[in-house]
């Protein structure tokens, strides 16, 4: 798209020369999505640095329909910030704390700060900040609320909805939404700040936030667990969240083909067990008291599961690195399958009382379709988020097996319908998902979806083409 002089010229008095970036080389880092699936094309980057920029170059976008697609550290999965013309809007420069208040628990921050920043401040005023995936050092929270950001901690905390009191958010059209309110309790209208949590850039720009915060936990201890099948691990979740309530931080599963495949990739990292098994779970648990014996509990529970059959093998690790050790076994899924040939992945949730029948049905059709792909459904267990993946048969060539991906996703959507479960857990819809949208969620849901995007965004410049399907 061509922009005018004038129009360069403003845009480069509003941000200054540190934030306005048209030198392709230097552009190129920011058009390519984490997956490198998807390669965008833009003209301008630019980087404000205060909510004022924000708002003074959105309005001045809506009134030249100029595309703005919002970027924060560009490690989301479905091509959300990659953009197609126009100006790419990279939230990196917009990074203070504003304000921690520990009485409140409480942190106000802008958009761009890493997620792995604030966890780190969070600390330093001995609280949590639980929001926690395998991208936190690079990630911005930005990114985070406008993916509605999951990870490992959901089972006990929440995801980013639950973790935001507040939103300061910058309309299409220039107006500044002040939202920063760090209430618990705030009955005044429509509760906007859901609006934008999820919407992937498509109704404003998030400019900061205020997260809740709690207290950081004194003990934490974290076991490796095997099973025979995804039942046996549910049963064995089942019982970990009756007696440990709300201490029980996460319960994820993998299966032996991705221990496999991590353990053949990251060389540093071994089986824990001397036999194989079927299944594996990372399973966490901490309390904000030193005097709950939490370790005690843990392996007091564990010797009911192994005597009643429910799980086959435990170990409790014994320092911190062998915890960290069994958090990347679960953590370096995703990489490792990168080196075993393509892969087609579905970020799928169902109810957690339906996942154990849902994994065996949706493998049993999946291998009715390609009896030699290798299936490595893992994740969240603990709240019905699994990673369904698909990876290539060892001798098949990759460009072929990429060709069967509509029909994967069609075995694999349609079995999430069955189960009354969401084809998009927390990745977001962006690009690639725009599809499913029309085919799952059509009628009034969409609809209303739609008539929200028409209002907030009217000349349509947000993060255009982007999870709403177009007409
Ligand atoms: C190794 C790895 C592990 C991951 N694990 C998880 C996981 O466990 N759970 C999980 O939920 N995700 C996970 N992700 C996906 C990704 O990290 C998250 O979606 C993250 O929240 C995206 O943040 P980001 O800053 O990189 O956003 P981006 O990728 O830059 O943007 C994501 C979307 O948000 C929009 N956006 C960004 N900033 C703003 C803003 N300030 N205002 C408005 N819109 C904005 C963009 O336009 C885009 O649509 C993982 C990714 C990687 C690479």
């Amino acid at each position: 798209m061509p922009f005018s002089a004038a129009t360069l010229q403003s845009l480069q008095s509003i941000v200054g020369d540190q934030g306005f970036i048209t030198d392709q080389s230097e552009i190129a880092p920011y058009l390519i999505e984490s997956r490198r699936r998807f390669h965008g094309h833009c003209d301008i980057l630019i980087k404000p640095a205060t909510t004022k920029e924000v708002s003074e170059v959105l309005s001045l976008c809506n009134d030249e329909d100029i595309p703005v697609v919002p970027q924060g550290g560009n490690t989301g999965h479905c091509g959300g910030a990659v953009p197609n013309g126009g100006i790419l809007l990279n939230l990196s420069r917009l990074n203070n704390i504003r304000n921690i208040d520990p009485l409140n628990a409480t942190i106000t921050v802008e958009a761009g700060c890493i997620l792995q920043h604030i966890q780190e401040i969070a600390e330093k005023n001995n609280l949590l900040f639980p929001l926690s995936l395998a991208a936190e050092g690079s990630c911005q929270i930005g990114g985070n609320l406008s993916t509605n950001a999951g990870g490992v901690h959901v089972l006990r905390y929440g995801n980013m909805r639950e973790l935001t009191l507040g939103l300061e958010v910058v309309m299409a059209d220039g107006q500044i939404f002040k939202g920063l309110r760090g209430l618990r309790k705030d009955n005044t209208g429509y509760d906007l700040k859901q609006l934008f949590i999820g919407a992937e850039g498509t109704l404003g720009v998030i400019t900061a936030a205020t997260l809740r915060l709690f207290p950081k936990p004194k003990e934490t201890v974290t076991c490796f667990v095997a099973g025979e099948t995804v039942a046996h691990m549910m049963d064995g979740f089942a019982h970990l969240r009756d007696h440990f309530s709300g201490e029980l931080n996460a319960f994820e599963i993998m299966p032996r083909f991705g221990l496999e495949m991590v353990c053949r990739h990251h060389k540093y990292l071994r089986d824990p067990f001397d036999e194989p098994y079927s299944w594996y779970g990372v399973v966490e648990v901490s309390a904000t008291r030193t005097d709950t014996n939490l370790r005690a509990q843990l392996e007091e529970q564990l010797q009911i599961l192994l005597e009643r059959d429910i799980l086959q093998n435990v170990l409790i690790a014994e320092t911190l690195i062998q915890a960290e050790n069994f958090w990347h076994l679960r953590e370096n899924m995703s990489d490792a399958q990168k080196h075993e040939g393509a892969s087609i992945k579905h970020d799928v949730s169902v109810p957690v009382s339906k996942i154990a029948d849902f994994i065996s049905e949706t493998c049993h059709m999946l291998h009715n379709v390609m009896p030699d792909a290798r299936l490595c459904p893992f994740g969240h267990l603990g709240d019905g988020n699994i990673h369904f993946n698909i990876s290539q048969p060892v001798d098949m060539d990759k460009t072929a097996f990429i060709g069967h991906t509509r029909d994967f996703n069609e075995i694999v959507y349609d079995m999430v319908d069955k189960y009354d479960g969401s084809f998009s857990a927390e990745h977001g819809i962006g690009l690639i998902k725009t599809e499913e949208m029309s085919h799952f969620k059509g009628g009034a849901e969409l609809d209303a979806m739609k008539k929200i995007k028409a209002c907030l965004d009217p000349n349509a410049i947000l993060n255009p083409k982007k999870v709403l399907p177009t007409d």
